[in-house]
């Protein structure tokens, strides 16, 4: 029993020397499991710092790029919106072109400038000015807008831009103002002078007052400025095409000895005028006017003493008459004038003071003194002497022809045809 006991106090010791072993052992691994496990959580946190950092990243790059394409769409619809207003412009701009190549005469074309500047140029206002035939003033031939600088005619000295001969933009305190602007131009403004110039002539100016904000877009500034290059120039050939056909139209109405219109025009209106006076029941009267022995004038003093005759004389008619009457060179040293709404008897009174009135007429040519002039009249009117215009015409001629054979120097009226009398 003893050495059963002894036994097993042996194997007793030896299970707790075991069992302490076992223990240090099981202490052991137990700090190293949690030594891994703080490693491998530490290890964890650190791939989602910087797995979110990554993220992180990514986010901010993509936001990035968000931004870069907001911008760049804004810049798109910003150009988009540039480009539909200069289509928008160049379109005006070919319409206006047309028109202005249909228009017949000075006033169409100005009013057809007036319509398209206001459509071309918005958001401002303006004026343009024409040259007159002397050269010493420019008249205002039309207004946009309300011009605070606005003005019924300048001289050429007073615009910077006529002197210079080019566009002359005023922006802003330290600009060279024109002295026919006023001085106080509201801030956020400017005014551009452009001469208009076509075919190596300055034919007139255009003013353009127009918003000029500092914090503006520069381009669009520029784009106000260029615009209103491009009309000007267009306008300028427009304006100088305008006034060539004005004159060759004028020219081709016009007698030169005389200054009176041409038979080829006096055909036309007499045609006009006859079928007004048809529509409103109105007479229509006819003057045939011969110098007397012309030819003898010509014979004694000269050729061109005279045309110094015919042209007195022609003066004299013209300033006789009444505004609507129609004076015109029939050829050679005859005249006619048409007088609507003018009656037979109305027409004979005229005629007479007329008759008298060239009778008075002395004529100062190369140091003669040519005179009396006179000359003789053949009255008719329609409707009681005429039904046409030949035979308006006609009866004024044989009128004419009588007072010659009569003796000259007097008024005849043609005779009321038998018929009609009765
Ligand atoms: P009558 O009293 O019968 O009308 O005689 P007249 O001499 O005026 O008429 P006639 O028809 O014999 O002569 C007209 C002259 O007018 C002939 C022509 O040389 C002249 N004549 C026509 N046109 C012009 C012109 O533009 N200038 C000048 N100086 N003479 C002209
Ligand atoms: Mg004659
Ligand atoms: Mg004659």
């Amino acid at each position: 029993m003893d050495d059963i006991r002894v036994e097993v106090a042996a194997v007793t010791a030896s299970e707790h020397v075991l069992r302490e072993r076992l223990r240090r052992e099981a202490g052991r691994y137990a700090s190293l499991a949690a030594v891994a496990t703080l490693a491998a959580t530490l290890t964890d946190v650190l791939l989602v710092a910087i797995a979110l950092q990554f993220l992180f990243r990514l986010l901010k790059r993509h936001r990035v790029t968000v931004n870069e394409l907001q911008g760049l769409s804004n810049e798109l619809r910003g150009g988009m919106a540039e480009l539909g207003r200069r289509n928008v412009e160049m379109s005006l701009l070919a319409q206006m072109a047309r028109t202005l190549d249909s228009s017949m005469s000075l006033a169409e074309t100005l009013e057809s400038i007036s319509v398209f500047t206001v459509k071309l140029m918005q958001d401002t206002s303006g004026e343009l000015f024409l040259y007159r035939n002397s050269r010493n003033l420019l008249e205002k031939a039309l207004q946009w807008g309300e011009p605070s600088h606005a003005k019924d005619a300048i001289e050429p000295h007073e615009c910077w831009g006529l002197r210079l001969g080019r566009v002359h933009l005023v922006q802003g305190k330290d600009a060279l103002y024109c002295p026919h602007h006023h001085r106080d131009l509201a801030p956020g403004r400017a005014i551009v002078c452009l001469p208009l110039s076509a075919q190596g002539e300055i034919i007139g100016l255009m003013t353009v007052e127009m918003p000029a904000r500092e914090d503006e877009d520069k381009e669009l500034a520029a784009g106000r400025v260029n615009l209103a290059t491009a009309l000007a120039e267009q306008l300028a050939l427009a304006l100088s095409n305008a006034r060539l056909k004005e004159v060759l139209k004028l020219q081709s109405i016009i007698d030169p000895l005389t200054g009176l219109f041409n038979r080829r025009y006096m055909d036309e209106t007499l045609s006009r005028e006859l079928s007004r006076a048809r529509r409103k029941a109105c007479p229509l009267s006819l003057m045939m006017i011969d110098v007397d022995h012309f030819k003898s004038i010509n014979d004694r003093y000269g050729h061109e003493a005279g045309d110094a005759v015919l042209r007195t004389v022609a003066e004299q008619v013209k300033a006789s008459v009444r505004d609507g009457d129609l004076v015109c060179r029939f050829g050679g040293e005859e005249l006619v004038v048409l007088m609507p709404e003018c009656d037979i008897h109305d027409a004979t009174a005229r005629a007479e003071k007329l008759c008298a009135a060239v009778r008075s007429l002395r004529v100062s040519y190369g140091g003669h003194t040519i005179g009396p002039v006179t000359a003789s009249f053949g009255v008719a009117s329609y409707p009681d002497r005429a039904t046409d215009e030949t035979s308006l015409i006609a009866a004024a001629d044989k009128a004419m022809y009588r007072a010659k054979s009569a003796g000259r120097d007097r008024v005849v009226v043609v005779e009321i045809p038998v018929a009609q009398e009765a």
